[in-house]
């Protein structure tokens, strides 16, 4: 455990290769009260312009770069990442809350990111077909979006940022980045590993402040092509509104979840226990794939909600860089007040809480998790997003009801089975209206190189990560040529 706190870091805004200050504003340790983790200077709507006509200036001359060089740019950041990811993940875990294992992890993967967006250069970046007029042909080729708006939550302050810059940058574009202000130390750290690795000036940009400034910003600028959104529902719809009124730019948002995790009477409980443990509870519940519906068949319902009671009453909930903890701090005193309301709002709707269930002053931004069981699917409980450590089990009498409560939410993000019946896991992966499907592991948990998303009010636009990441970040140019 780090006793003293290091020295407090400033973070300012980088804009067009320089870094501009403003007003300071500081951000804490959820872990830790008064723990001040590091101060960042606010760009106000001057600041955010400036940026973006910075990025305006600089994309074409880095679209038109070797992609030798845009590769070589890209491999150093990811390996810079990579060969700081013990101090990052130790700032990213007091900034946040998050394990110090989970944040190596995201660490690890923000820097495997750029390295793999580097390589992803190498693909074949158009296709070639026959013209049905003679002595023709046609090809697709791929034309960079221009200057893209990135604005990301704070539960993934490395991952998210990363999976969006990366094949931005590699696809030929320029980038004004904003992150949550929860989150600005791991975004300050990002920029000045992205200032020393020899990208042009203003290719890469960063703004501090509020989404109602800051954000409000980019969204209604003219300036602005495209915006990569992800954070919660409703600001996702307010992004889209701003899109289509400002220019009708193009957008891309990933959004909140609600995601099924089912149990089959025939599932092997221990899988079933773990996997519910880890997609409902681990990392405090803050993520948008987190399980938070346990819709679980009646024989083996009773077995599975003991043992699973018993596995999450005995999580330790504790400082996130001491190894011994299993659950950090809930990353805001409003996500608190937020995971409160519900574990209210699922005893006021009749509700059992069979581990957590209250929550008491002194134990500050720690919260225990909280399992409610005899949930129905049309609370609140299980309609809504919580997005902390609270899940709810949902009895279902056989696989064809467990699909429909499944299916039934307007979100779609993930949604997992737990089955020894190779049948039953087929079917569950053709009727699962969700973007991402699991079985026989947790609902949470995805890798770089393959696509990412949601249906439903979890998304809008094209997939993110893997190769599919190119369909957003550049634009299909169709080309007929005679000779
Ligand atoms: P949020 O409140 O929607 O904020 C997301 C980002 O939008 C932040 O940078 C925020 O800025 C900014 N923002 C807020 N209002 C804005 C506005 N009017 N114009 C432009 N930007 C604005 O979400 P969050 O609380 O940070 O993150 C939690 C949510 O993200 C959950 O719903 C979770 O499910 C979702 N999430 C989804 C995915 C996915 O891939 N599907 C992944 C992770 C998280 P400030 O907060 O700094 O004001």
């Amino acid at each position: 455990m780090t006793e003293e706190p290091p020295p407090v870091p400033h973070y300012l805004n980088f804009v067009g290769g320089r870094w501009v200050d403003g007003e300071r504003r500081q951000n804490t340790n959820p872990a830790r009260p008064g723990e001040v983790v590091g101060e960042y200077a606010l760009a106000d709507r001057a600041v955010v312009q400036e940026a973006i006509d910075a990025a305006g200036h600089a994309q074409s001359g880095w679209a038109s770069a070797p992609v030798g060089q845009r590769m070589e740019i890209l491999d150093r950041i990811g390996t810079t990442i990579l060969g700081r990811v013990e101090e990052l993940a130790v700032l990213l875990s007091r900034e946040e809350g998050k394990l110090l294992g989970e944040a190596r992890a995201e660490v690890t993967r923000a820097g495997q990111t750029f390295r793999y967006y580097a390589h992803q250069l190498l693909q074949p970046q158009g296709e070639l077909y026959s013209s049905t007029r003679e002595r023709a042909y046609a090809e697709v080729r791929r034309r960079p979006l221009g200057v893209v708006g990135v604005i990301t939550p704070w539960n993934y302050p490395w991952a998210i940022p990363a999976w969006k810059v990366a094949p931005a940058l590699a696809y030929g574009n320029a980038v004004v980045l904003k992150p949550a202000e929860l989150v600005t130390a791991s975004a300050g750290e990002l920029a000045r590993i992205i200032a020393g690795s020899g990208l042009p000036p203003g290719v890469f940009n960063l703004v501090f402040g509020s989404g109602r400034v800051v954000g409000e910003e980019l969204l209604t600028s003219g300036g602005i092509d495209g915006i990569s959104f992800t954070g919660g529902t409703a600001t996702g719809r307010h992004v889209a509104q701003q899109c289509i009124a400002y220019g009708n730019k193009r957008f891309q948002l990933e959004m909140g979840g609600k995601n099924p995790l089912v149990v089959l009477d025939d599932a092997d409980l221990e899988v079933a226990v773990r996997c519910a443990l880890d997609g409902g509870f681990f990392s405090t519940g803050q993520r948008c794939t987190a399980s938070s519906r346990l819709i679980v068949q009646t024989g083996i319902h009773d077995r599975f909600v003991d043992a699973l009671a018993e596995a999450t009453r005995a999580l330790r909930v504790g400082d996130p860089l001491d190894e011994r903890s299993q659950l950090g701090p809930v990353a805001s005193a409003d996500q608190l007040a937020q995971n409160i309301e519900y574990v209210e709002i699922g005893h006021r709707e009749g509700a059992t809480a069979v581990a957590g269930g209250r929550h008491t002053a002194d134990e500050g931004q720690f919260m225990r998790p909280t399992l409610f069981v005899g949930a129905s699917n049309d609370m609140r409980l299980a309609r809504e997003e919580i997005f902390g450590p609270v899940s709810c089990v949902i009895r279902v009498g056989d696989f064809d009801e467990a699909v429909a409560v499944a299916n039934d939410t307007t979100f779609g993000l993930s949604s997992g089975i737990i089955t020894t019946s190779l049948s039953a896991a087929e079917r569950f992966k053709r009727l699962s209206r969700s973007g991402i499907v699991t079985v026989n592991l947790p609902t949470a948990g995805t890798e770089l190189h393959l696509p990412f998303g949601g249906t439903g009010a979890s998304n809008h636009g094209p997939r993110e990560q893997g190769a599919y990441a190119r369909d957003f970040y550049s634009v299909p140019v169709t080309c007929y040529t005679g000779w």
